[in-house]
C-alpha cells in the first residue's frame, strides 16, 4: 500500500487505473479510522479493482469555534489500519495542496445544505461539498462510499453527484455502532467514562421511537417529545435537535407515512453527536 500526500502524483495513479480500465472504490474520511470506516473500505474492496481511501482534516466544514484543532489525527495507523483491509492508496494531503493560495470556489447544494445539520453549523455542508467534489475530480473514482451515519450529508452529496453530472456512483452504507447501540464516531475519543456510558441513550431514544411508531404513534410532535425526554434522562446530554422528516427531501413531515429518518443532535460535554434511523411507516 502507498500513501499518497501530492495531488499530482494521485491524479498521475488514477489516470493509469483508469487507462487500464480498472474500476476505483473511494473512501473519502477525516482519519481516527474505526470500524464504520473499515465497513466502508471492505465494501469497496469487495466491489472495486482499486481502493483509495482519503485521510483530510477539511479545514473547510469547521466553524470558527469547533474542533479542528483537536479532531484527532494519526496517519500511521489509519495507515495501517487501511493497509489491513486492502487499501491501494491512502491519499493525504496536506490542507495547503487541497487548497493552494488563491483557491477561492467552492461548492454548495442550496436548500438540503441550510436546514437541519447546516442551520446549527453554517458553512459545514458547503465545506464539505467543496472537498469531496475536490476529491472526485482528483481521485476520478468509479464508486464512493459513505455513511448513514452521517444521513443529510449523504443526500447532500447524491444531490451534487445528480446536479453536477459526475461520473461517480454513491453508495451509502449502514451505521456501525457500539454494543450499546451508540453510532461509532473518531470524535468519541475525547468522551470521558462518565459521558461515554450516558451516550448510549442517543440510539435507546431512537428505538425507543421506531418501537412507538411499529406501535402504532403516527404523531411526530409526540413522537419528539418521546425522543427527547428519554434523552435528557442523562443530565449531561443536551439535546440540540431532533427532526422527523421525509427520508428523501427532508423536509419535516406533518404525519407519519412512507419512509421517514429520525434525525438527532445532542451534546455531551465538548462533543458533539448525532445519529439516525430510517423507519419505514406502513
Ligand atoms: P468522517 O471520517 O467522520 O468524515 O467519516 C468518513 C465516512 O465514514 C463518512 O461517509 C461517514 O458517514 C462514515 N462513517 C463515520 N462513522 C460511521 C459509522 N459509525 N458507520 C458507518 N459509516 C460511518
Amino acid at each position: 500500500m502507498r500513501v499518497i500526500r501530492r495531488v499530482k502524483e494521485m491524479v498521475k495513479a488514477a489516470e493509469r487505473w483508469r487507462r487500464r480500465g480498472a474500476t476505483i472504490g473511494f473512501v473519502p474520511t477525516m482519519g481516527a479510522l474505526h470500524e464504520g470506516h473499515l465497513s466502508l473500505i471492505r465494501a469497496a474492496r469487495r466491489e472495486h479493482d482499486v481502493v483509495v481511501v482519503s485521510v483530510f482534516v477539511n479545514p473547510l466544514q469547521f466553524g470558527p469555534t469547533e474542533d479542528f484543532a483537536r479532531y484527532p489525527r494519526d496517519l500511521p495507523r489509519d495507515a495501517r489500519l487501511a493497509a489491513s483491509e486492502g487499501t491501494d492508496v491512502v491519499f493525504a494531503p496536506e490542507a495547503s495542496e487541497m487548497y493552494p493560495a488563491g483557491c477561492c470556489t467552492r461548492v454548495e447544494v442550496e436548500g438540503l445544505s441550510h436546514r437541519l445539520e447546516g442551520a446549527m453549523r453554517p458553512g459545514h455542508f458547503r465545506g464539505v461539498t467543496t472537498v469531496v467534489a475536490t476529491l472526485f475530480h482528483i481521485v476520478q473514482p468509479t464508486t464512493a462510499y459513505f455513511g448513514q451515519k452521517d444521513y443529510q450529508q449523504a443526500a447532500i452529496i447524491k444531490r451534487m453527484v445528480q446536479d453536477l453530472r459526475l461520473p461517480v456512483r454513491v453508495r451509502v452504507l449502514p451505521t456501525i455502532r457500539e454494543l450499546d447501540g451508540l453510532a461509532m464516531s473518531s470524535r468519541h475519543a475525547s468522551l470521558s467514562q462518565t459521558e461515554r456510558r450516558q451516550a448510549g441513550v442517543l440510539f435507546r431514544a431512537l428505538t425507543s421511537a421506531e418501537d412507538a411508531i411499529h406501535d402504532g404513534e403516527r404523531d411526530p410532535h409526540r413522537l419528539r417529545r418521546r425522543i427527547s425526554r428519554l434523552i435528557q434522562q442523562q443530565p449531561r446530554l443536551r439535546v440540540q435537535a431532533i427532526a422527523i422528516v421525509d427520508a428523501v427531501t427532508l423536509e419535516p413531515v406533518k404525519a407519519l407515512t412512507g419512509r421517514v429518518a429520525i434525525l438527532v443532535a445532542a451534546r455531551l460535554g465538548r462533543t458533539r453527536l448525532i445519529d439516525n434511523l430510517l423507519v419505514d411507516v406502513t
